[in-house]
């Protein structure tokens, strides 16, 4: 049977406050060309000045991820002419890259899958080429920005698995701090190489399709470059080394050119740059910076918090969710509340844009003011709920706004018992079939009583007044 292999090169922007060889800054947007100097837009008879805090990160990615770090490492010219790169080559690393090796390990189809990184290199990204109206105009605002590409072995065969291990590798990289990692924005993007062969048989020839920048398009493009080489092996053909797109409106790829070969680049060695070496006691420093990582952060909250492992995987699989429900945990929010509510309510709304990115705009002092609310019986669970939809994504006060909307709920036992005692009166069927013990009823009353009530009564208090009509 014929099986795809998969391997991936994916580039992350590093989020350093300047760019990679000169003192711009490094932003998202920003009006065309004006993130530029004559360093980054290759004017001649400049000179580059390494970013450290770039190499840092490199290295910390690398740390992060189980690769060895390479104590002397160099850079490498990588000669290419298109419009986005104006120097006409790209300052990258060929033969002695940062770090080697490492791999990401992630559950997959009820095991755990490891997937082998080969090395990670520090480069420079490129500008931007927008096409619009018949003409191209290019944005050098990129281009200089540090981008690390991290290159894996072909451990992969499907595009659920390939999705899964970026999904991982995703997580583990924002944890760093090293990248925003946002699909998005362009900040994380994926090349797929991809051959077809029997099993067990040597791999076939490889495409490679670049620059897929969601997962959904990642999965189609392997879904549609898998069809596509079985077709041609099918029918006789041969399978071409190339480079390909994939065109996501269209749901097609279709071949760019054949694909060049290291060779091709005429590599040679950057002579405006020193090579970097790092002492032992440099690598302890940078090691020092790696957070809590995900699978250690899910064994704190199943064995500290009590939480089942389900919930512990949900919640760290993000660090701004995952510090979020520790801030409002350590604020004393009973912890299977916190994980409840934002595993429902506010993970919908930070997804809710549709991309593969999580944007919460809600801080920890909104969310804990409105699970301390909703704890003290102030708020019922749709109150808490359209709360946080009112408050999302601005700096309002939750209690006033809960004020304000009118959503605080009636603890008034006195108000809520007379409501209660009108009910009661005016349902004698459904009142004598609860009270001969069909509890389903439960429900209807307690609806009818908050319907009476505006929405607004405490259900604890009506539960309770029903227990002693029970008696
Ligand atoms: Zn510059
Ligand atoms: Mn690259």
């Amino acid at each position: 049977m014929l099986k795809a292999t998969i391997g991936c090169e994916v580039h992350a922007e590093l989020k350093t406050n300047t760019k990679l060889f000169c003192g711009c800054i490094n932003e998202f947007g920003g009006a065309p060309n004006t993130h530029c100097c004559p360093v980054c837009s290759g004017f001649p008879g400049v000179l580059p000045v390494l970013n450290r805090r770039a190499v840092e990160y490199t290295v910390r990615a690398g740390l992060a991820l189980g690769c060895e770090i390479n104590g002397f490492s160099k850079w490498d010219r990588k000669n290419y002419f298109y419009p986005d790169l104006p120097k006409a080559w790209q300052t990258s690393q060929y033969d002695l890259p940062l770090c080697v090796g490492g791999y990401v390990e992630f559950p997959f189809d009820g095991q755990t899958k490891r997937v082998r990184l080969n090395r990670i290199h520090l480069e420079e990204d490129a500008g931007k080429l927008v096409h619009d109206g018949g003409v191209s105009l290019v944005d050098y605002n990129r281009c200089g920005v540090p981008l690390i590409e991290i290159v894996t072995e072909p451990d992969m065969h499907s595009a659920e698995e390939v999705v899964a291990f970026l999904t991982a590798l995703k997580s583990i990289l924002k944890y760093t701090g090293v990248s925003d990692v946002k699909m998005q924005e362009g900040s994380l993007r994926c090349d797929v190489n991809l051959s077809v062969a029997e099993d067990g048989a040597p791999l076939g020839t490889r495409t490679e399709t670049k620059n897929l920048n969601s997962f959904r398009s990642v999965a189609r493009a392997i879904a549609f470059e898998t069809r596509r080489q079985i077709d041609v092996i099918e029918s006789g053909g041969t399978v071409e080394q190339e480079t390909r797109r994939f065109d996501d409106n269209k749901g097609v790829g279709y071949a760019m050119r054949s694909k060049e070969d290291a060779h091709d680049y005429r590599y040679f060695p950057e002579p405006d740059l020193p090579p970097v070496t790092f002492t032992d006691a440099q690598l302890d420093g940078i090691r020092a910076e790696i957070p809590t990582l995900p699978a250690a952060r899910v064994k704190t909250y199943t064995e500290k918090y009590g939480l089942p492992a389900y919930d512990a995987e949900v919640l760290t699989a993000d660090k701004d969710v995952a510090d979020l429900f520790e801030r409002v945990v350590e604020n004393g929010i009973e912890p299977k509340k916190a994980s409840n509510f934002i595993m429902s309510e506010t993970l919908r709304l930070a997804k809710s844009s549709g991309s593969d990115d999580v944007e919460l705009k809600v801080n920890a002092e909104q969310l804990y003011a409105i699970l301390k609310m909703s704890a003290d019986g102030e708020l019922n669970n749709l109150a808490a709920k359209s709360l946080l939809a009112e408050v999302w994504g601005s700096d309002a006060d939750p209690r006033e706004t809960a004020r304000r909307l009118n959503l605080v709920q009636s603890n008034d036992a006195g108000a809520i018992k007379q409501i209660f005692d009108g009910v009661i009166a005016a349902n004698p069927k459904q009142t004598a079939d609860f009270l001969a013990g069909n509890d389903k009823l439960r429900g209807y009353f307690v609806g009818q009583v908050m319907r009476a009530a505006g929405g607004k009564a405490n259900p604890k208090i009506i539960n309770d007044l029903l227990d002693k009509l029970k008696g």
